[in-house]
């Protein structure tokens, strides 16, 4: 078992990490920004490092600091969280090379899921069923481009291999257009990620956003965890998760959760991931793997009774699966919303002091969150200020448990996206469940027109 691990984190994530690391009696280490001494988790930690100024790039993204202060600590582990350095190959590659343990799969797996060309390929050699594409990058040749583009069928969406977080893509309606935006999207992507690689999808019209959950020891054993429905979004960014996704049957369930089962086993995956999937008209389509913990993974947790986080201490451990597939049980449903500091209208980032802090409770409510009475917001990072997520019998309780614990939520001091959750989980349309991935923002911009209801 790990002796201590270093937190390459903040926020509610990393005093997620933390909770998991003494629940196994694991010890911990906080590395935070100078603005940061004050996050919930440093106090709570049995170590704390400061590794740089507040400016992400100078602290959180500073490689040498990070692994420093494992050094420093005699720390065994290392765990990215989620958004920082959680994705990146060469991180994860320098924190072996220097003797620790990176809580996540290898840096030769992360940097082929980083790649999308690559991933898609590696993906498609697994069986996992992808958009119909270029299934290759794209060259200069408008010749061939336009063929790719006829044979896929129009509208078609140029995307990024090297991007992320829903930028470096174009939507293509006609061949008029077609050469423009290949031209436009590659030299975006050079500008933006350094590196011009594009390709060519189908674009899907009205898809909704399914992943699903695995957990892989490194060692010959995976298993699924089940879907998890994010089509509440705005600007590519989830607002709302749930699982189950409303509709999935468990056959469905149990035969795109054993696709990705085998997938892991094809690339040797390690730790917990996620594959997303676009689905429309009954059918699923790969778009990118996370190998990560991501933000919604308790709902997940909530219906299937699991932390993700300890498995993925335990994986790190040199540990075992000891969960088989048959023992995984849904139970339930649960919902998660994020609670952001902004303007529920402007989604304008609101940072500042939280003046009074107060959770809600009762059966079936989780909060994970880092704020307190006092704490004070700063505005060199991510909005989101942790997270709400209810679990119920079934989806109705679930909706019934999020509302209230909604209105018992207190957050005083800044603006928060309160409001606009609170106008969602009352929205009919919500409330039937199934919609797919436009349909949030339709209603903000509806509401707007109007000036009532959702957005307004
Ligand atoms: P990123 O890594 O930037 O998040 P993704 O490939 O995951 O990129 O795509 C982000 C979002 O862009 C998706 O959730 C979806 O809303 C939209 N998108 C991507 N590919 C397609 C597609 N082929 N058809 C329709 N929408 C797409």
């Amino acid at each position: 078992m790990l002796d201590k691990v270093v937190i390459a984190n903040r926020g509610e994530i990393a005093l997620r990490v933390l909770r998991a690391c003494h629940t196994l009696g694991i010890r911990t280490v906080a590395v935070h920004s100078t603005v940061d001494r004050n996050l919930k988790h440093v106090g709570m930690a049995d170590e704390s490092v400061c590794i740089g100024p507040a400016p992400a790039s100078e602290s959180y993204l500073n490689v040498p600091a990070i692994i420093a202060a494992a050094e420093v600590t005699d720390a065994q582990a290392i765990h990215p969280g989620y958004g920082f350095l959680s994705e990146n190959a060469d991180f994860a590659e320098r924190v072996e090379k220097s003797g620790f343990i990176f809580i996540g799969p290898t840096a030769d797996v992360i940097r082929l899921m980083g790649d999308k060309v690559e991933a898609i390929r590696a993906m498609k050699a697994a069986g996992v069923p992808c958009v119909p594409g270029s299934g290759g990058a794209l060259d200069d040749d408008t010749a061939t481009n336009t063929r790719i583009a006829h044979d896929i069928g129009y509208p078609v969406i140029i995307k990024a291999s090297g991007g992320g977080g829903g930028r470096g893509m174009r939507v293509v309606h006609t061949e008029a257009h077609l050469a423009n935006a290949i031209t436009m999207t590659r030299s975006e992507a050079k500008a933006a990620f350094g590196n011009d690689q594009i390709y060519m999808e189908k674009f899907l019209e009205n898809p909704r956003h399914i992943e699903i959950q695995v957990l892989a020891d490194g060692q010959g054993n995976a298993i699924h965890l089940g879907e998890r429905d994010c089509s509440m979004q705005r600007r590519h960014q989830k607002v709302v998760e749930e699982a189950p996704a409303p509709g999935i049957t468990p056959q469905q369930r149990a035969e795109i959760g054993k696709v990705c089962v085998d997938a892991c086993l094809h690339i040797g995956y390690r730790g917990a991931g996620t594959f997303e999937f676009l689905y429309e008209n009954g059918r699923f389509y790969f778009i990118e793997m996370n190998t990560r913990i991501q933000v919604e993974h308790p709902v997940t947790e909530l219906i299937t009774g699991t932390d993700l986080v300890r498995e993925q201490l335990l994986i790190a451990s040199g540990e075992k699966l000891i969960l088989r597939q048959e023992d995984v049980r849904f139970s339930g449903h649960a919902i998660e919303c994020r609670v952001n500091a902004e303007d529920p209208d402007t989604f304008m980032p609101s940072p500042g002091t939280v003046k009074r802090f107060e959770a809600p409770g009762g059966p079936g409510v989780r909060v994970d969150t880092h704020v307190y009475d006092g704490y004070k917001i700063p505005p060199n990072y991510d909005s989101m200020i942790g997270k709400l997520i209810v679990h119920g019998r079934d989806r109705a309780t679930a909706i019934a448990r999020m509302r209230i614990a909604l209105s018992e939520m207190v957050v005083e001091g800044i603006k928060t996206n309160l409001p606009l959750q609170q106008r969602i989980l009352a929205d009919g349309g919500f409330q039937a469940g199934g919609q797919n991935i436009h349909y949030l923002e339709r209603r903000i911009a509806e509401a707007k027109e109007k000036a009532i209801g959702l957005g307004g």
